[in-house]
């Protein structure tokens, strides 16, 4: 196996339509170098390749933006929602037809298999067809007051100029589901790609042009300094609120660069997720469910199982239902289509990934499953399962972001409950019981903003998706999306009398 670990399999590709390929900053509706003439490179986290040179901008390009971004979003909250509806449309149907290609794309620079990547690609439409819909319904309210002579009215409006700061793990749909409900309401945006995956963002942004969006509504600004960016977007007063997909630390320091200027604020933070087994459970299909949740992504989304804790009376048998699946898995290029999980986004998150394994065999924990990490320069690792394993062990504590799956034993109800909340992390959890009652109390009893009770997959955009604890605040998608990007106006009507 180490061997495969160290082939990076090339396989040619090509786009359609290779003009989705935009290498440059969107700025006021133009396609734009950086005014140093600075590019920086995207890698092929599979073979190492370059894929593309990109603008590099800094902080006079972002306060272009957020000028521009300004002007725009005045004209563009005027229009109905209907007419918006129609740009979101054309927006998500032009997505859809060039499925294909943005998938390419995203493969090729983050390095999920093509089965994923289509899969996103068609996730992240998916919340500019459903907002396109939802921005019709955004409802005020008529109050009762107690005088006879006043009317309270309570409408909705745009929040204003919104930036977005996205995280590489899903290129596509961290961006539309933070723009689609900020256009669908009249907002604009200002878009910070990650440095390692900024082709995904541009090529959407080439299509929202395609589609008719005016000049200054959406614009990307990828750049290889975070923090020149950043600070700008975090800084600048015309800047009425941040999204924010990424790690807590981050989250939390741009959280404290927005209290100057009190911006509203999304977070969308690490996750720490359990997945509890019960012994009253159906073991295939909690084997199932945990690998599914584990291994999607090779293991790095936020929402990923992070602890499995299984009942000790079934966890011999859990382990060996888990082997099974985890013994169909193939590790490779992403474009090659026999292949079920790609590489780790680079080889210093591959690195970190060890250093927890490392902690927990050190500690005495068992490889019961793969193990193996590509040497030198690969960003390949083995889908892994770890056993005797504990809660003072690092994999216990932190984010692993890869796919290593460490099983935990438990023997109460109170105790699995008792663990899965012993951490500052409260994304998803996941629970797998055969007793209805059992799923409401552990469901209700532990402190998470997503639930799946038999269920690994959930996400689309119907659910509100997000955190609580130092998982972060605010959800995106499903109606709750839209309420993060208004603001409650209170009307008083007096002296109806006179
Ligand atoms: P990840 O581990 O997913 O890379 P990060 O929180 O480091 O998580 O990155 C998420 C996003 O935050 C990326 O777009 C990254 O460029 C951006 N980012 C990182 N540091 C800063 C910063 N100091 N200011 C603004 N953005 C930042």
């Amino acid at each position: 196996m180490s061997q495969a670990l160290q082939e990076t399999a090339r396989v040619d590709w090509s786009l359609n339509d290779p003009s989705l390929l935009r290498t440059q900053a969107y700025i006021n509706g133009e396609w734009v170098d950086a005014d140093s003439g600075k590019t920086f490179k995207v890698y092929n986290p599979a073979t190492h390749e370059v894929v593309a040179e990109v603008a590099d901008v800094g902080v006079d390009e972002t306060r272009r933006a957020i000028d521009a971004a300004a002007v725009a979003q005045k004209a563009w909250a005027a229009k109905p929602a209907m007419e918006r509806s129609v740009v979101l449309r054309k927006w998500n149907d032009l997505i859809l037809e060039n499925l294909e290609d943005l998938a390419i794309l995203m493969t090729v620079e983050q390095g999920k298999i093509l089965a994923e990547a289509r899969g996103e690609v068609a996730y992240a439409a998916s919340f500019i067809e459903w907002f396109a819909e939802e921005g019709k319904r955004v409802y005020g309210d008529v109050l009762p007051l107690p005088q006879t002579d006043r009317r309270g009215i309570v409408i909705k409006q745009p929040v204003g100029v919104c930036a977005a700061i996205t995280p590489w793990n899903f290129p596509a749909a961290m961006l539309t589901r933070k723009v689609a409900p900020a256009l669908a309401v009249g907002c604009s945006m200002i878009a910070k790609p990650p440095h390692e995956t900024p082709l995904s963002m541009t090529a959407l942004a080439e299509l929202a042009h395609r589609a008719g969006l005016p000049a200054g509504l959406l614009n990307v600004l990828p750049t290889s300094t975070a923090k020149v960016v950043g600070d700008e977007l975090c800084s600048n007063p015309t800047v009425r609120k941040l999204t924010f997909t990424g790690s807590t630390k981050v989250g939390k320091l741009l959280t404290r660069q927005c209290a100057d200027t009190l911006k509203r604020l999304s977070m969308e933070l690490g996750g720490n997720a359990p997945v509890i087994v019960f012994d009253d459970a159906d073991l295939e299909l909690a084997a199932k469910g945990a690998a599914a949740s584990k291994y999607r992504n090779s293991g790095q989304t936020c929402i990923c199982a992070n602890r499995i804790l299984v009942q000790d009376t079934i966890y011999d048998e859990f382990v060996a239902e888990l082997k099974k699946v985890v013994g169909t898995y193939k590790v490779g290029n992403g474009l090659d289509e026999s292949v079920t999980h790609g590489p780790i986004i680079t080889r210093k998150a591959l690195e970190d990934i060890k250093a927890l394994v490392d902690d927990a065999v050190g500690h005495g924990a068992t490889v019961a499953a793969g193990g193996e990490f590509g040497e030198g320069d690969s960003q390949f690792v083995e889908p892994t399962i770890l056993c005797n394993v504990n809660p003072d062990m690092r994999v216990f504590k932190e984010e692993i972001f890869g796919p290593i799956a460490p099983i935990f034993k438990f023997s109460t109800e109170e105790e699995a409950i008792a663990m899965a909340n012993d951490t500052e992390f409260g994304l998803a959890a996941y629970l797998y019981t055969g007793d209805q009652g059992r799923s409401w109390r552990v469901a209700e009893g532990i402190e998470y903003g997503m639930v799946g009770v038999n269920e690994s997959l959930f996400t689309s955009q119907y659910i509100p998706f997000g955190g609580v604890k130092e998982s972060g605040q605010g959800r995106e998608g499903s109606r709750y999306g839209i309420d993060e990007y208004v603001e409650t106006k209170f009307i008083c009507l007096g002296n109806l009398d006179a």
